[in-house]
This record gives structure tokens, sequence and C-alpha cells, in this order.
């Protein structure tokens, strides 16, 4: 018999037993892995992870750019409790970090609870238990759902007419196509976010022609990526506490970085300036490109740029950077205002991501018949960026409005979950069978978060994929400090417990 609430089953010495949760996670990328993981030191058994794809490791599976790299140190971007002594470079490239999440997930044994090419489409709360579908019909329930769905997973095609009479080959970053040839082609690139500077440096020497063609100049934090040496890694492997310290360090100087970005007239705000302001002028020779690459706006006001080569990949002889607005796409190339035909073999659509989508398009009814597309019109709302009025027992990892930023996103999933993992726990003893947060937490957060918001850098002069539709940025306004604080223990009166 399964305890319920307000009656928790009993062992023999009296101690109630914690009433058994089953608990679906949907996505396999590494807030996924993680959470199996966490539930199940937590003594959660009972746990299948839905995939839509056929491999875990979520964004580091999807993006196989050339190039791709994650920006955070990989001594960072690791999991505290699977701390990897053999990275190979400062930052890690993405198939070293697909490996990585392949590696902890079969080490830990995750594997075998994700149900693959299962894309789940719809979850209804009926009965006191979400009740799940996948596109291919199969047909679940569970107490309790983790939406580890990620953030950038939906490509964002440009609204740019012609695109579809290019007659050579066209692809977004995040479906890169393999077998399109790259040696000796010309190759257009539409975008100067984080990937297409990432791609730049990666192919301008493999190219005939590089054509990167941008809209908004983009600061850029200079940063080596030096490789660890055999006795580097030798020396993380024989000290694990070397390995944690590192991590931690890591951590805290990551956080003065969010400390900075949350407060626009910062000493360090100033100083990220400074330094790409010096990269700028130090590494560009030709004035006029510097111009050109030179933006109008705030450093960091979009998410900061940091390549240790982006800057020399675009003064190669055969790259170009038009900044003349594209007209339109033609059967040859592109055509900018200025009358010209760039004309191509590749192009590559380097245009960022739907980021408010989550977890959608999939249909959710909540408590009384209540939809997600509903709660989320006009926008993505959520108290902590976590749980949602009328959505009993539904939890987010890096939902709407979360930290995000240069920083390890990670840390903030491991925080995220060690914070659910206590909500659950008030599940397991039994007193409450329902836990979401009231309507009244909820628009106290909104509010607070969005008056907060105003000091930020990200409100500063640009456009970003951290603004909503109104301008206000979709982001966690305050230090990482207070996250990790907030994050410490739920604050039982901001949820409805039944
Ligand atoms: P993004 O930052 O959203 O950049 C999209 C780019 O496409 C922008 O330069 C944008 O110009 C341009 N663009 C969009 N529509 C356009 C149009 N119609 N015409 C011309 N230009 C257009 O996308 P992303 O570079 O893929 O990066 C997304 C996020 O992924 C990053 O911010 C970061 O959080 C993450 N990421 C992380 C790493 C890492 O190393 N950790 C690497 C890659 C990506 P505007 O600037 O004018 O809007």
């Amino acid at each position: 018999m399964t305890g319920t609430a307000g009656s928790p089953r009993r062992r023999a010495d009296g101690v109630p037993e914690p009433r058994h949760l089953r608990v679906i996670v949907i996505g396999a990328g590494m807030s996924g892995i993680a959470s199996v993981i966490k539930l199940r030191e937590a003594g959660i058994h009972d746990l299948v992870v839905y995939e839509k794809a056929d491999r875990v490791g979520g964004t580091w599976r999807e993006n196989t750019y050339p190039g791709l790299s994650c920006d955070v140190p990989s001594h960072l971007y690791s999991y505290s409790f699977a701390l990897n002594p053999d990275w190979t470079h400062r930052f890690a490239f993405g198939p070293e970090i697909q490996r990585y999440f392949e590696r902890v997930a079969d080490e830990h044994r995750v594997t075998e609870v994700v149900r693959f090419g299962e894309e789940v489409d719809r979850l209804e709360w009926r009965d006191g238990r979400w009740h799940a579908r996948t596109r291919r019909g199969t047909t679940d329930e569970a107490d309790v759902v983790i939406a580890a769905t990620g953030v950038l997973h939906h490509p964002r095609l440009p609204d740019i007419e012609g695109l579809d009479t290019f007659t050579g080959a066209q692809f977004h970053s995040a479906r890169w196509d393999h077998s399109v040839p790259l040696d000796g082609a010309r190759v257009g690139i539409v975008g100067t976010g984080s990937t297409a500077v990432q791609i730049v440096s990666a192919i301008v020497d493999r190219v005939e022609h590089l054509s990167l063609f941008q809209r908004t100049a983009q600061w850029v934090m200079p940063a080596e990526n030096p490789a660890y040496s055999a006795e580097e890694r030798e020396r993380f492997r024989r000290d694990p506490a070397a390995l944690a310290e590192n991590h931690a360090r890591l951590s805290e100087l990551f956080a003065l970085f969010a400390n900075a970005v949350v407060d626009a007239e910062s000493p360090e705000a100033a100083m990220i300036e400074e330094a790409c302001r010096a990269n700028l002028e130090q590494s560009v020779l030709d004035p006029a490109l510097r111009e050109k690459l030179r933006p109008d706006y705030r450093a960091a006001c979009k998410r900061l740029i940091i390549s240790p080569d982006f800057y020399q990949a675009i003064q190669r002889p055969n790259a170009e950077l038009v900044t003349e607005k594209i007209l339109r796409v033609e059967p040859q190339g592109v055509r900018t205002a200025d009358g010209r035909l760039h004309p191509l073999d590749v192009l590559v659509l380097a245009t960022g991501f739907h980021t408010d989508w989550f977890m959608r398009p999939m249909e959710i009814i909540g408590r009384d018949g209540r939809t997600l597309s509903e709660l989320w019109d006009p926008r993505p709302i959520a108290y902590l960026s976590i749980s949602m009025p009328g959505f009993p027992n539904l939890f987010m990892l890096n939902g709407p409005n979360g930290p995000v930023g240069n920083f390890s996103l990670i840390e903030v999933a491991e925080l995220q979950l060690a914070y659910i993992l206590q909500l659950l726990e008030r599940l397991r003893d039994g007193t409450v069978t329902e836990i979401c947060a009231t309507a009244e937490a909820t628009e106290r957060f909104e509010a607070e978060r969005v008056a907060a918001s105003a000091k930020t850098i990200w409100v500063t002069g640009c456009r970003s994929w951290y603004l909503d539709d109104r301008g206000i940025p979709a982001t966690w306004p305050w230090p990482f400090a207070r996250f990790r604080e907030v994050m410490a223990a739920p604050d039982l009166d901001d949820y409805e417990l039944r």
C-alpha cells in the first residue's frame, strides 16, 4: 500500500516509510542526466526519462558545427559530483563535452532508464497524477514531472526574403549538414552571436571565401584556450581535492561576472568593457574594419562573446565582414542593400533560437483544465523559474527567467535540483500530495524580478535574446549569491500544499 497524505505507511519500528513516487523526467541532456542521478541518490528509483532523440547530450548532441566549444571553462562546466581531471583544454570542444555527458550517463546507469525516440507531446494533470503521452502514442503516468527540456534548442530561422530560392547548401547552425564540403567553398554566415564567431574562426582557413553578414557588431572578450599538459591532468587525477578546489574557485570567479552584469554601474562591468575595448583596439589593424566591428552599446548588454581568435579570423584575406543590410537571398547567393550579390555555395544561418519556447510546443494541462499556453500568455512566467501555480508536482530546470548569461548552467541546474528534492521530500513524507507555487508568490517574484532588472546591463540599449517582447530581461537580475541563497531551502509559505 502506498502511503497517502496524512497516513504515511510505517515500518515495524514506527518510523514512517517514504511515500513511493514515480517521476518522469523530460529530456536527457545535461539537466536530465543530473536529475536521474540526484533523484536516485535521494532514494527515488521509479524513474523514466523521455528523450526525443536517440542519444543523451541535449545541446551538445544537437550542435555539431565546426569550432563548437564551451566558453565556460571546462573545469566549471562539469557536474560537481563528476569532476573531470581529463579535460584537454581550458575551454573544451563540443565532441569532448558530448563524450563527457555520455560517459557520466553510462557510469551512473542513467541511460538504462531513458526511452529514446520518445518526444512527450502532452501532459495532463488528472486524478492527482501527471498523464503523459508521446508523439508515438506511448502513455505513462507519474506523481512528479521534471521538465529538463533546455533553453536553446528550437532553431530560429531568419525572416529573410528568398531563403528557399537559394540553390546552394543551406542550414541552421544547430542542424549542421556535414555532407556539405567546406574546403574551397564560398561560405556565407548570417549572424554574429557566440555560435557564428566560433564557426568563423574554425572554418576561415578551409574555405575559399567567407562572408560574415553582421546585423549588429559584438563586443569580444579575449580568452586564450591552452591545452592542459599531461602533467596537469595527472595532477588533477591524483588529487581530487585540488580538482574540487579548482571548480569552487572558478565558480566564485564566474559569480563575479554574474554580479557585474546585474549592476550596470559596477566597477566590474566597467572592467569587462575596458577589456573588450582594448581587445578591439589592439587586435584589429584596419581602422575602417575596426569601426565596423565597434558596437554602439555597452559590453555584456548582449551575451558577451568570448573568443581567442575571432578578430584574427575576420582579418584573413579571404574573409569579409558584410555590414550592408541583407535585402534578400537569391539562387546564387545573398543580395545586400547596396545592390551587390555575394555569390555563395553554402549559407549558414547562425541566427539563434526561440528562447521563450522551453517545453513548448508540448501541450500541458494543469489543475482544473488550465493550460500552459494560458498561463504563459503573453510570456513565460514561473516562481523562481521552477514551479507554476496550477501545475502541481511539475518542476522545471533552467526554466524561464532563471540565471542565464556567461556562466555554467550546470551549476544552476544542480542548485535547482537540490531545491526541488526538498519539495519532493514533502511529498514523500506523506504530509502533502500536491505542491506548486501560489499565484501570489509567482506574481510577487515576477514584479520584484522586473523591478530589479532596471539596474542590469541587459537594458542599457541593445537587442538580445535575453529581452522579452517588452524589452525586459527574462533572466535572474540579482547576484548569483542570492540565487544560491534562495535555492538553499524552499520557503513553503510561497507554495500551495494539498
Ligand atoms: P544569438 O546569440 O541569438 O545570435 C543570433 C545572431 O543572428 C545575431 O547576430 C543576430 O543579429 C543574427 N540574426 C538573427 N536574425 C537575423 C536576420 N534576420 N538578419 C540578420 N541577422 C540576424 O544566437 P547564437 O549565436 O546561436 O547563440 C545563442 C546562445 O547560445 C548564446 O547567446 C549562448 O548563450 C549560447 N551559446 C553558447 C556557446 C558557448 O560557448 N557557451 C556557444 C554558442 C552559443 P542581432 O544581434 O542583430 O539580433
